[in-house]
């Protein structure tokens, strides 16, 4: 049988473990332990429009340079869920929150590899089988 008091001691220990952890691992997280994610990219310029990937640090913002025409043009590539598109999340994209080619309101991050084909059977959500 605990007494109310030793839980009460055990719960704000456990606080204190927890703020001191969160101190720490913030602390701990400089430029060079931030983990890195890898994101699909695509540029925002309609005469270039390539999509890349790219390892990205969490906390980075848009827009990437582009690997193919080395613009800041680069945003984080994302899929219109009405028609399919590839659309690269721009400010415009992201405020009006509308597609550049149907006007849809939906967006995915891509299902599967935008640089490669969809793996064979894979659910591609466009419906191929008539
Ligand atoms: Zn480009
Ligand atoms: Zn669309």
């Amino acid at each position: 049988m605990q007494k109310p008091m030793v839980k009460a001691a055990l719960a704000g220990v456990l606080i204190v473990v927890a703020i001191v952890a969160v101190c720490v691992s913030t602390k701990a997280g400089g430029p060079k332990k931030l983990k890195r994610v890898e994101r699909f990219l695509m540029c925002s310029r309609p005469q270039c429009a390539a999509i890349s990937a790219k390892q990205v640090r969490i906390n980075d913002k848009p827009p990437f340079e582009c690997p193919k025409c080395s613009h800041q043009s680069a945003y984080l590539l994302v899929v219109c869920e009405k028609c399919g598109a590839y659309v690269p999340m721009t400010k415009p994209v992201l405020e009006d929150n509308h597609c550049p080619s149907c006007g849809g309101h939906a967006f995915t991050p891509p299902r599967f590899n935008p640089l490669q084909p969809p793996p064979e059977g894979a659910e591609t959500g466009q419906g191929s089988r008539p």
